[in-house]
């Protein structure tokens, strides 16, 4: 592919003006399933915490395999736009699908219960006020219940005393953007 082929493409992405929830990004993703069945499939790959279902697009059959996912840090759902256009285009460009050789598999939000935390600013108004009161970001470390992590902090720089004191709740929202 060359360079003009992707200017070519990124001239065709819609000028997206706010985000898709949680609920927006599934239902394009089953009406594109729905509208193009020989190429694109849809695949269960798990759950979130609060039981809400992860899919993954299969797209394509081509001899390599590339996984793609959004949202590991649900206040950056630029990821889950960039997925939801390409699901679309590899859909429905048949030529650009088969040049590039892969079968794709895209999640578009690999985390649905922290995305929908960040969903009462997806639709604007884009104010540094409006973000800082919706948005989500979950703490950096966080262990799994039941399991005791004290041992592992105790050589690591969140056990010196400052550390702690800043990073209290665990949270690192404050160098989140
Ligand atoms: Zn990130």
């Amino acid at each position: 592919m060359k360079f003009d082929d992707v200017l070519a493409i990124l001239n065709d992405v819609p000028d997206y003006q706010v985000f898709l929830t949680v609920d927006e990004l599934k239902a394009s993703t089953h009406r594109l399933a729905n509208r193009y069945p020989n190429s694109v499939e849809i695949l269960p790959i798990g759950h979130s915490r609060q039981g809400d279902p992860i899919e993954t697009i299969k797209i394509g059959n081509g001899p390599r395999q590339a996984l793609l996912f959004a949202m590991p840090h649900p206040n950056e759902p630029i990821g889950s736009m960039m997925l939801e256009y390409l699901s679309l285009r590899l859909a429905e460009d048949d030529a650009l699908r088969e040049s590039l050789g892969y079968t794709w598999y895209l999640v578009k939000c690999i985390d649905p219960d922290g995305t929908r935390l960040n969903e009462d600013w997806f639709k604007g108004p884009f104010s540094l006020e409006n973000y800082a009161r919706h948005y989500y970001r979950p703490p950096a470390c966080l262990p799994a219940s039941g399991v005791d992590l004290s041992h592992r902090l105790q050589d690591s720089p969140l056990s010196r005393p400052a550390a702690r004191n800043a990073g209290a709740d665990g949270s690192d929202r404050a160098g989140a953007a």
